[in-house]
């Protein structure tokens, strides 16, 4: 596994990985660090398309707004690495932010209402940073698949309409969330999470599901929403920030199931944000 934070030198790796590998395709899994197996999920899905899989880690200061967690998000490069070689991963790309936007970068990219939605009310430059670092990955690796974690749906379902609207000629993979025991889906930021808060966060999982239920059962979207937010507040968590039911084609609003009803979910513990959505039907 070669590994590398220059982008001159991931050309140079890329190209010689070209020439050696003569019409093998390309798949990306871009990442922020510290893998767990929900990363190690999307490396598998990527191998199902082709034996040359490059991941990055980098942690895009443009997709975190001016009081997260951008300075303290975790990091651990070292097993990283090893995961990643493990997994099986060709090339891995760690830039550092200067490397990334040199003195005087200035461009951006807005893609639109869905950026203000959801995740995106409370995250106003979110999207559109993911939107920046994931172009700009695009256009250094050049890969043929993108694969993305359904764990982030809005912003899987972004990154489609991106590529899709831009002509972008990558394919974009989701992979389905790869969840702990007790059903909280994995993620970096867990590791926020003290033995409290992380007792509280895994009722998130079995109320959404309970959810799923009451809506298969016919209860209406309104009132099943208001008792799950009722409920979760006294499980412990601090505030929802929303729950909503889209359908996951268009991820407009709706109240009534349908095959493709997915909910959403972001709520806080503390100041400990968690997501999670899952399909109504499945
Ligand atoms: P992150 O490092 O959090 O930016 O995530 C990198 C990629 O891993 C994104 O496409 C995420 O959606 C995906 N991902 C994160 N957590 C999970 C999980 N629990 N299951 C599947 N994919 C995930």
């Amino acid at each position: 596994m070669e590994v590398t934070s220059n982008r001159l030198e991931l050309k140079n790796i890329l190209a010689s990985l070209n020439a050696n590998n003569y019409a093998q395709e390309v798949a990306l899994v871009p990442t922020m660090g510290a893998l767990h197996q929900g990363h190690l999920s999307l490396i598998d899905k990527a191998l199902e398309k082709t034996e040359q899989v490059i991941a990055t880690i980098f942690v895009n200061p443009f997709q975190f707004g001016a009081n997260e967690d951008f300075a303290h998000y975790p990091k651990d490069i070292t097993k990283d690495l090893e995961m990643l070689s493990k997994a099986g991963v060709k090339v891995v790309f760690t830039p550092n932010v200067g490397e990334m936007y040199p003195e005087g970068f200035s461009t951006n990219i807005s893609i639109g209402p869905l950026a203000r939605a959801f995740c995106g009310a409370a995250r106003p430059e979110h999207f559109d940073g993911v939107c920046l670092v994931v172009s700009k990955l695009f256009n250094l690796i050049q890969p043929q698949y993108g694969v993305f974690g359904e764990k982030d749906f809005q912003q899987l379902f972004i990154i489609k309409k991106m590529v899709s609207e831009l002509d972008m000629p990558i394919k974009i993979i989701g992979a389905p969330t790869i969840r702990n025991d007790d059903g909280l889906a994995l993620s970096s930021r867990n590791s926020y999470l003290n033995t409290q808060q992380r007792k509280i966060a895994s009722q998130l999982y079995a109320r959404m599901c309970t959810l799923a239920e009451w809506l298969q059962a016919g209860m209406r979207f309104k009132d099943a929403r208001a008792q799950t937010c009722q409920l979760l507040l006294e499980d412990g968590f601090s505030k929802i920030d929303y729950l909503d039911m889209v359908d996951q084609n268009s991820l407009d609003c709706i109240e009534i199931v349908n095959s493709s009803a997915r909910l959403l979910i972001a709520l806080y513990l503390d100041n400990i944000r968690l997501i999670d959505n899952i399909k109504v039907i499945t």
